[in-house]
């Protein structure tokens, strides 16, 4: 039986591990400041720390480990941890910007990873440039279809905002007539110094209906604990699909576990709780006892800060920014 079981009996196998929290884009909604501070390399999880812990969480049926960040391919050990990592008995996938990929598609090879999600929220280079800050559209494309065409499932995180790339959803969509693609649409959310707005949120039903006006589409079977609402258009090789954080969110069901790159566990995107993992460990002592308290204190829905999104104060909220939590 799993022990890492909350107080309303969510099951919880998935461990979404954020490797640093430094990074080389800019993006607008999640690290907008260019002179930012990033963490120290020591008090970043080693390699070998960062394979004890997980090995912690794969011996209670933890079966699918995440690596994000920051951007988890400009850490210089990157090809190191995934080594270690890819001894444990679970599936690795990543979440990355896709700048650098061109670099690691041997490794992943070796190592057996097979799904990658990329980054992208718009396909016009100006408009790549002024969300990311930097002029590496036509990079991050060919390595999106490098890894399409080298066999790997490839999923497309588009972070959808009101006035900025909201015009860009059809011709999204139309990627995946041609190419097996898979594009999620992501509700635009609040973090720490994000400049979010209620108002810059599209929600699924406003980007459903845009989709529909030029498109015959499909509702696909989603799994169980799936984040994303998928759908294809007629005949298309590839889906789109919705994380609807914000308009429905999909807490009831939610197996997940997070561990920032200084080694503390949250237990949700959103909550303002944080446990010491790493800390216990270079102390060295048992981290089951800190994993479970932390999901002792999950809260039921949108880590207890909360309801309706219309009613969010991005400035009420406690959290750290999306770039130091980790994706
Ligand atoms: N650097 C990698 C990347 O960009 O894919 C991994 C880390 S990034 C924080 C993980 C995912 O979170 C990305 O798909 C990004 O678009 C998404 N994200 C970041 N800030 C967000 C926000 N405010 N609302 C919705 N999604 C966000
Ligand atoms: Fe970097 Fe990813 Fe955040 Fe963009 S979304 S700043 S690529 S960590």
């Amino acid at each position: 039986m799993s022990k890492l079981v909350d107080s309303f009996n969510r099951k919880h196998d998935y461990l979404r591990i954020s490797l640093t929290d430094s990074c080389n884009f800019r993006c607008l909604y999640c690290m907008p400041d260019e002179n930012m501070q990033c963490l120290p390399h020591k008090e970043l999880m080693q390699p070998d720390e960062i394979y004890e812990i997980a090995k912690t969480f794969t011996n209670f049926n933890t079966n699918k480990i995440r690596l994000t960040g920051g951007e988890p391919l400009v850490r210089h050990d990157f090809s190191e941890i995934v080594e270690k990592l890819s001894q444990l008995p679970a599936e690795i996938t990543l979440t990355t910007n896709g700048v650098l990929l061109h670099k690691y598609l041997k490794l992943f090879k070796d190592k057996g990873i097979k799904s990658v999600n990329i980054s992208i929220d718009s396909l016009d280079p100006q408009v790549f440039q002024s969300l990311t800050k930097r002029n590496v559209l036509s990079r991050v494309w060919e390595n999106i279809l490098l890894y399409v065409e080298e066999g790997f499932h490839v999923k497309l995180n588009v972070v959808v905002m009101k006035g900025i790339n909201d015009k860009e959803i059809v011709n999204f969509v139309e990627l995946t007539k041609k190419l097996p693609l898979h594009v999620r649409f992501i509700e635009f959310m609040p973090f720490s110094g994000n400049q979010w707005e209620k108002d810059r949120v599209v929600t699924m039903p406003q980007m459903l209906q845009v989709i529909a006006e030029q498109e015959s589409i499909a509702k696909l079977k989603d799994e169980v604990n799936d984040t994303a609402k998928k759908y294809m258009i007629q005949d298309a090789v590839g889906t789109f699909a919705f994380i609807t954080t914000m308009s429905q969110p999909f807490c009831g069901g939610c197996n997940r576990m997070r561990l920032t790159a200084d080694g503390k566990m949250k237990n949700c995107l959103f909550g303002k709780e944080e446990f010491d993992i790493l800390g216990t460990l270079r102390k060295n002592e048992d981290i089951l006892p800190v994993i479970q308290q932390c999901l002792f204190y999950k809260h039921k829905k949108m880590g207890g800060q909360f309801e309706d999104f219309k009613k969010v104060n991005p400035e009420d909220l406690t959290n750290r920014s999306m770039i130091k939590i980790g994706g």
